[in-house]
Parts: structure tokens; sequence; C-alpha cells
């Protein structure tokens, strides 16, 4: 497969054209950006272990039941997928209390939820990707019910998947970003899955693993992102 024209640049990925009309091969970037593009920086070798760690993650979740665009590893940074017509809609999973929730709520981060919360948010740069709820999805038409109601069962069983996977690996399972595509009329799991979409912490310490260590300035942001992958 060979990269053609390039159809969309993001904060920290490309994609291209190949030469299969419904392959698509995505490119990750070193490049980080946080709070709506306000923060701007890279974490060196962040698109290697990105690219790496959401392949791995991709294939687990395949194995277990979720259709995903991930097809194979090309390169370091790059992989081939299936083309799809990306939701405009961020799925988060919560399993504690952290970020955005803790600020709504007035809550301390690392609460305990007594379930897990799942949030939609409006995929739309200038506005700030709102939160919405499903009856304003589907008042607007950002899904169909059908394809919300899927959403819904693979966002929740992904988490059940992944949270004894990442705690097996010494990592607590905080929250995290899931996007959906539509390819050949059925909803799956597209974009990445990594440390730049999860909150991870040790499970043991609850040093924070994942970006609000570049978000928040904590320092040991690059070697943060190895120790991640290493561990998976
Ligand atoms: N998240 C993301 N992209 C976004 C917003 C959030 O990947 O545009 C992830 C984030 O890394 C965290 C989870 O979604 O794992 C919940 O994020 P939150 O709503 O707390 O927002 P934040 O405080 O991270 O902006």
């Amino acid at each position: 497969m060979t990269k053609l024209e390039m159809l969309y640049e993001g904060k920290a990925k490309k994609v291209y054209k190949t030469e299969v009309e419904d392959r698509y091969i995505v490119a990750y970037k070193d490049d980080a950006t946080a709070f709506n593009g306000v923060k701007k920086g890279t974490i060196a070798e962040k698109g290697v272990v990105n690219n790496k760690m959401s392949a791995l993650l991709f294939k687990l979740l395949e194995e277990k039941g979720i259709p995903t665009h991930f097809e194979k590893l090309l390169s370091d940074r790059e992989m081939l997928v299936k083309a799809v017509k990306i939701l405009p809609l961020e799925v988060i999973i919560r399993n504690v209390v952290a970020g955005s929730l803790a600020k709504r709520l007035g809550l301390e981060e690392g609460a305990v939820l007594k379930n897990t919360v799942l949030e939609f948010c409006y995929k739309n740069d200038e506005l700030g990707d709102p939160m919405v709820n499903e009856d304003h999805i589907l008042a607007v038409g950002l899904s169909t019910e059908d394809q919300l109601q899927t959403v819904r069962k693979y966002a929740l069983k992904i988490n059940e998947i992944l949270c004894p996977f990442f705690l097996e690996r010494g990592l607590k399972l905080i929250d995290f970003k899931l996007e959906f595509g539509i390819h050949e009329g059925k909803v799956i799991l597209a974009d990445e899955i990594s440390p730049d979409t999860c909150r991870l912490w040790d499970a043991a310490t609850n040093k924070k693993m994942d970006k609000d260590r570049f978000r928040r300035d904590l320092g040991d942001v690059e070697e943060t992102y190895q120790e991640v992958l290493a561990r998976l």
C-alpha cells in the first residue's frame, strides 16, 4: 500500500488515500495540543507510541468481538485502516472522577463513581466540542437511533475489556474517549486509543501516566509515554 493524496491533517494524525478505494493510511505525529488547541507542543516519539498502542488495543478488541477500522501496522508511525465516515461524536467513558467532570460537578479527582458514566460531545472545534445528550444527538441528526445504541453498547463493552487489561499491567483506566465511524453501513471503532485519549494512573502510586503530564506540565512526558507502551 502506498500513501497517495493527503485527505486530512488533524492535530495528532494525517490521513492518506491509498490505491485501494476503501483503505486509508493513518500517520501518527509527535504534535501535541491541549485545551482545544490553545496549548501546543511536541512529545518526542509520541507518534510511535500512539500508533503501536492503538494497533495492539484494536487487535485485542477485534478478538473480543468489537469491529474496528484497524487492518495492519505498516511502520513505526503508520497503520492501514478501513475508510470510514466519522460520526461527529466524542464518546467519553468514565470510571473515576477526573478532568472536566471534576470541575463541572465540583468533585475531587480520584473520587469513585458508583457506576460507569458515558458522555457524548459534539465534535466541533469552533464550538469547543460541547457536551450533548442522546436527545440532542437525535434531534439534530448527529447519528441515527440505531447507530447511537450500537455506539453505547460497543463503548461499554470496550470499557469492560480494557479495564482488566490495563489493570493486569499496573494501570488504572480512569476515563477515555472513543470515536466511531461508518464503514459499509456499519458502526465500527475508529480514531485511536492512546495516552492522548485515555487517563491512565499507575495502579500502585496513582501517578498520572497520560497526556495530563503535558496538559499540566508535570514533567517526564516522553518517558511516561514510553513506559505505558512498555507495560503493554
Ligand atoms: N479526551 C480526548 N479528547 C478530547 C477531550 C477529551 O481524548 O477532545 C479524553 C481525555 O484524554 C480524557 C477523557 O477524554 O481521557 C475525558 O476528558 P475530559 O472530559 O475530562 O476533558 P479534559 O479535562 O481532558 O479536557
